[in-house]
C-alpha cells in the first residue's frame, strides 16, 4: 500500500450538494486530513445533458461553506475523455476487450429469447471471440471481456467481503459507438491516474465496484480500498427524501446552522467514536476511521443537529462567528449587517452564544444590540411596559445616573431599588427588558446594560419611561 492516503469526492454536477454527498465528502476529507493525506475533488461531468456549471458552482459553494478544502485543481472527468478512450483501445489491443457489432435490435432479440427460455438475460455478445477478419465495416462498441467463472470479491471496509458471482457480470461497454467512454470506465481510470488509495462513497455504488474491479484487473492496476457507506435515512427509517425536509447542504447554511456543528453532526451520521457526540474538528480528524462506520443506515435527526450546533456556537471564536453570521445572512437572502452592527454583535457575542442553537436564534437574542432608538416593542414587551405606568422607570432612571457601569454596581443598585420598593428584582426585569430591547426574551438585563453602555441604556430607559407615562 502506498504511504500517502489519497481520497476523493466525485460528485455528478446535476444539482445542489446533497446532504448525503456532503457527508461523503466529509468522510473522505476527514480520512485524508487525519492521515496527512490528500483529498481530491473530481467533477463527474461526463453526462453532458445533465451536468451544468451552476451545479458545479453549487457543489463548490457547499463544500466551501463546510470548510472541506480539496488539494490541487478540480478535475473534470469529461476533459479526460481522450485518456479514457486510450485505455479502452489499449485493452482492445491486449485482447482484454473486443469490438462488438451487435445492434440494439439484436441485443433486444437476445434478451427476449433468453427470457422465453427462462435463462439469464445478461447479454452474451457473439463477437467476444470473433476473428478480426470477420468484422464488418459497421459501427461497434468496445466491450470488456468479463471473467465468466469464479467470483469477484469486494473487500469492503464497511460491508465486509462482498462476493459477486462472475457469471452475473456482463461484458460491459467501455467505449460507445461514437467513441465516448462510459462513466464506469472513466471512474476507474481517473481514480487510478489521480492515485486514489481509498474510495469512500455511498453503498449505492457497491455493485459498480464489482464491475470496476474488472477494469482494474484487466489493466493490472492496484484496486483501491473500498468503503461503501450506507445511505442516510429519514427519522421514519425510509431513504432521506424531500418529504423529510431540506436535502441541500446550502439549505442548512440558509437555515443558520454553523458549519462546525454541521460537520460534527454529519460525521456522527453513520460513524461513531465510542459514545462521543460532541467533538471538535481536530478530534474528528484524529479519531475518524473506517472501522467506526456503521453497516446500517443512520437516521437524520434535526434535534441532535441543533443540539450539537448550539454547543459549537457556544465554544466558537467571537470574530469567526461574526463572519460566519454574515455568510448565513447572505445565504438566507437577508441584508448584511453594517460594519457597526457587526461590531456591536461581536461585542455582545459573549452573552448571546450560550444557548443559541442556530444563527436566527442568536440574532433574535442580539436584537437589543442591533436595533437603535426609538426601540419598538413587540406585543409581549409592550405588555410588560404597560404594567410600569406607575413610574418605576421614571424613578429608576435618575438613580442609575450615578452608578458606575460595572456588573457589581448595577446589580447592587437594581437590587437595592427593588428592595426599597418592596419588590423583587424579577419584577423589574420584564419592564427593563422591554425598555432596553423591545423584547420579552433577551440576554440578562445586566449584560444588555453593559453591552449598550451607560448613555444608550439610560436613553432607552428614559424613552420607555416617557412612553409609559404618556400611555
Ligand atoms: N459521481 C458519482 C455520484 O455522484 C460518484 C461516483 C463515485 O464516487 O465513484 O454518485
Amino acid at each position: 500500500m502506498p504511504d500517502q492516503v489519497v481520497t476523493r469526492f466525485a460528485p455528478s454536477p446535476t444539482g445542489f450538494l446533497h446532504i448525503g454527498g456532503a457527508r461523503t465528502a466529509l468522510f473522505n476529507w476527514l480520512y485524508a486530513r487525519g492521515r496527512g493525506g490528500k483529498f481530491l475533488l473530481r467533477i463527474e461531468d461526463t453526462d453532458r445533458e445533465r451536468s451544468t456549471p451552476e451545479a458545479t458552482a453549487a457543489i463548490l459553494q457547499g463544500m466551501g461553506w463546510l470548510g472541506l478544502d480539496h488539494d490541487g485543481e478540480v478535475v473534470s472527468q469529461f476533459e479526460g475523455a481522450a485518456r479514457h478512450a486510450e485505455v479502452a483501445n489499449h485493452l482492445l489491443a491486449e485482447g482484454k476487450a473486443y469490438k462488438c457489432f451487435s445492434t440494439q435490435e439484436e441485443i433486444a432479440a437476445f434478451r427476449d429469447a433468453a427470457r422465453a427460455e427462462g435463462k439469464s438475460t445478461l447479454f452474451r455478445s457473439p463477437w467476444r471471440d470473433a476473428d478480426a477478419a470477420s468484422h464488418p465495416d459497421a459501427p461497434f462498441v468496445i466491450r470488456i471481456k468479463a471473467p465468466q467463472d469464479g467470483a469477484t470479491v469486494i473487500r469492503d471496509q464497511v460491508q465486509g467481503d462482498v462476493t459477486i458471482r462472475n457469471d452475473q457480470l456482463d461484458d460491459m461497454i467501455l467505449l460507445r459507438s461514437d467513441g465516448t467512454p462510459v462513466y464506469m470506465l472513466a471512474v476507474v481510470i481517473d481514480d487510478h491516474d489521480m492515485g486514489v488509495t481509498h474510495v469512500i462513497r455511498g453503498d449505492d455504488h457497491l455493485n459498480n465496484a464489482a464491475r470496476q474491479m474488472m477494469i482494474y484487473e484487466a489493466m493490472g492496476w492496484d484496486v483501491p480500498v473500498w468503503a461503501h457507506i450506507p445511505l442516510i435515512h429519514g427519522p421514519d427509517g425510509k431513504k432521506l427524501s424531500k418529504r423529510h425536509g431540506a436535502l441541500g447542504a446550502q439549505e442548512y447554511q440558509a437555515m443558520g446552522y454553523p458549519a462546525a456543528g454541521m460537520r460534527n453532526y454529519l460525521a456522527r451520521l453513520g460513524w461513531s467514536h465510542g459514545d462521543d457526540e460532541f467533538f471538535t474538528d481536530a478530534q474528528a480528524r484524529e479519531w475518524f476511521d473506517l472501522d467506526g462506520i456503521g453497516k446500517s443506515p443512520a437516521r437524520f435527526d434535526t434535534k441532535k443537529l441543533e443540539n450539537l450546533c448550539g454547543q459549537h456556537i457556544a465554544i466558537a471564536d467571537d470574530a469567526a462567528l461574526r463572519q460566519e453570521i454574515q455568510g448565513y445572512l447572505a445565504a438566507a437572502n437577508q441584508p448584511a449587517l453594517t460594519e457597526t452592527q457587526s461590531g456591536d454583535l461581536e461585542r455582545a457575542m459573549y452573552c448571546l452564544k450560550d444557548r443559541a442553537r442556530t444563527f436566527p436564534e442568536l440574532l433574535e437574542k442580539a436584537h437589543f444590540a442591533l436595533t437603535s432608538r426609538p426601540i419598538e416593542q413587540d406585543a409581549k414587551a409592550a405588555k410588560a411596559l404597560a404594567s410600569v405606568s406607575n413610574g418605576i422607570l421614571n424613578e429608576l432612571t435618575p438613580q442609575l445616573q450615578n452608578v458606575s457601569w460595572t456588573r457589581d454596581d448595577l446589580e447592587a443598585s437594581l437590587n437595592g431599588f427593588a428592595e426599597a420598593r418592596e419588590t423583587k428584582f424579577g419584577k423589574l426585569a420584564g419592564p427593563l427588558r422591554a425598555a432596553l430591547a423591545g423584547r420579552a426574551v433577551t440576554p440578562s438585563v445586566f449584560d444588555m446594560m453593559l453591552v449598550l453602555g451607560k448613555d444608550e441604556s439610560l436613553a432607552r430607559l428614559q424613552d420607555a419611561a416617557e412612553k409609559a407615562q404618556s400611555s
